[in-house]
């Protein structure tokens, strides 16, 4: 949904708490602390329930990223399109700006958002590109924008002290990705058990030894990547694409914060990936947002 419709649809506290509760509980609110449906709502103008069974308080953010909250409903709703609309991610400044409020409030929205993006993905089959990428340290002069390890010419990144994040993509499908702070065989096939079906899937790697001896385990093709040569179906491009994205947002802004957070960040651009052709990615995070 676009920044207008939903500055539109969703002007007030009141509007939003109406949403929130229709997509949480439907017709049929229910005590998030007991599950009863015998409740009673105050009149304090904030949404406030009171369960009859257990006597809890509560209202539809209890228990969401939006519970505590001293920011309007109204500005969560436009932060969240803002951040799922953003190509390349969105710095909590950039954040603070559009919103009018205090960059610290903006950096907690964002990590609280990113903290929703969970994936609940199935295993991946069929062709599976795995590859890992490097990110942090400083963007090489020549070319800031893209901070690429994978050319001959280039120390490959595995060479360096930068961040490894490792990813697999399902081809025409989803995208895993975490950072692993070792790329060990170990971690690699740990990784890519939570989310391949070994049995099912066709591996394509590039020649990285700890992919080779995962390659004993399962149906296993390798890229040469020196020789810059695209094997009919075995290439590992879709993840590369992905690697560029990630890549761009972290430059684009994050590169003013830690490594620390970087779990947040790649959780974010697999996230925008995964839900890049949904209809409606603003519902679906909502959904997700409030689902108990
Ligand atoms: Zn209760």
């Amino acid at each position: 949904m676009d920044l207008i419709r939903i500055f539109q649809r969703f002007p007030s506290n009141e509007a939003c708490i109406a949403h929130l509760e229709s997509v949480r509980w439907g017709d049929e609110p229910a005590c998030p602390h007991c599950g009863s449906k015998h409740i009673g709502r105050k009149s304090d103008g904030i949404g406030r329930w009171n369960c009859h069974d257990c006597h809890a308080s509560f209202t539809v953010l209890s228990g969401t990223i939006f519970s505590n909250t001293r920011t309007d409903l109204p500005k969560w709703f436009l932060a969240i399109s803002l951040v799922l609309n953003a190509k390349k991610s969105i710095s909590s400044p950039q954040l603070g700006r559009d919103l009018d409020i205090p960059q610290k409030t903006a950096y907690r929205m964002l990590m609280k958002i990113r903290s929703a993006m969970v994936a609940d993905l199935d295993l991946f089959t069929g062709i599976v590109e795995a590859d890992e990428c490097y990110v942090g340290g400083k963007p090489r002069k020549r070319n800031r924008r893209d901070d690429d390890d994978n050319y001959p010419q280039a120390p490959r990144g595995r060479a360096t002290r930068k961040l490894p994040i490792v990813g697999v993509v399902e081809r025409g499908g989803k995208v895993a990705a975490e950072p692993s702070p070792r790329v060990t065989t170990a971690n690699l096939s740990a990784f890519l058990s939570r989310h391949v079906d070994r049995d099912a899937a066709l591996l394509i790697t590039d020649q990285f030894p700890a992919y080779r001896r995962i390659g004993h385990t399962m149906r296993h093709a390798t890229v040469d990547h020196a020789a810059r040569y695209v094997d009919g179906e075995v290439h590992v491009n879709t993840l590369e694409g992905f690697w560029a994205l990630l890549k761009r947002a972290w430059w684009g802004a994050h590169h003013h914060y830690s490594k620390r957070h970087a779990h947040a960040y790649v959780t974010e651009a697999c996230y925008k990936y995964n839900v890049r052709e949904s209809a409606n990615p603003f519902s679906a995070f909502l959904r997700d947002a409030v689902a108990a």
